[in-house]
């Protein structure tokens, strides 16, 4: 099973490629925002706790997320791969998630790295927030996380450079190029 990580700022479309690559490859999707919507729509204690992080736009702490993934990890097995979309988000994670994987037997075999100037991803987040009326992606709380990004996840990016699964794709203005590059790596990992 191949593990591919999706990596970039908030609005860089790490969704919007998931589903892409998922359907072209028929992979395995896990995005931890999701599960954590989904944990605070159905009204858990865990939806209670992330909440109160979410809409401020801090990260969940480490050790909460890092429990979810190794919960989630052993229902994803058995597929061709998963993209891991949203984690892990700080060197904690990653280490932690390094770890769960070789307990496994397996790796991270690629990062993929969105790269988007900040003005297109303000532009975005406040469009999306428009349509999906996400409750985080309104102007303070956007710029909430484009600050924890910068300083908790954007440091990890050369954490995946020096595992040797770093490939970064940076926004050329137009969807189906940025598809192409991604498709084009891609091809060689299920090659
Ligand atoms: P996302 O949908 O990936 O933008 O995530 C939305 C929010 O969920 C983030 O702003 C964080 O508050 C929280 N979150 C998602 N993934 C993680 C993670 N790996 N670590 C900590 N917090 C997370």
């Amino acid at each position: 099973m191949k593990n591919i990580v999706i990596f970039g700022a908030p609005g860089s479309g790490k969704g919007t490629y998931s589903a892409k690559m998922v359907e072209r490859y028929g992979l395995g999707h896990i995005s931890t925002g999701d599960v954590l919507r989904g944990e605070i729509k159905n009204e858990t204690e865990l939806g209670k706790i992330a909440k109160s992080y979410i809409d401020k736009g801090q990260l969940i702490p480490d050790s909460l997320i890092i429990d979810i993934m190794a919960a989630k990890l052993d229902s994803l097995q058995g597929q061709k791969g998963v993209i891991y979309d949203g984690f892990p988000r700080t060197i904690a994670q990653a280490d932690a998630f390094k770890a769960m994987l070789a307990e496994r037997g397996m790796k991270i075999d690629a990062m993929i790295e969105l790269v988007v100037g900040e003005d297109v991803l303000m532009e975005r987040l406040l469009r999306r927030a428009q349509i999906e009326g996400r409750a985080d992606d309104n102007e303070d709380t956007i710029k909430a996380r484009f600050a924890v990004y910068h300083n908790e996840t954007e440091p990890l990016s050369k954490w995946f450079e020096a595992e040797g699964v770093r490939q970064q794709f940076v926004w050329p203005g137009d969807i189906d190029q940025m598809l192409a590059g991604i498709y084009e790596a891609m091809d060689k990992l299920f090659a």
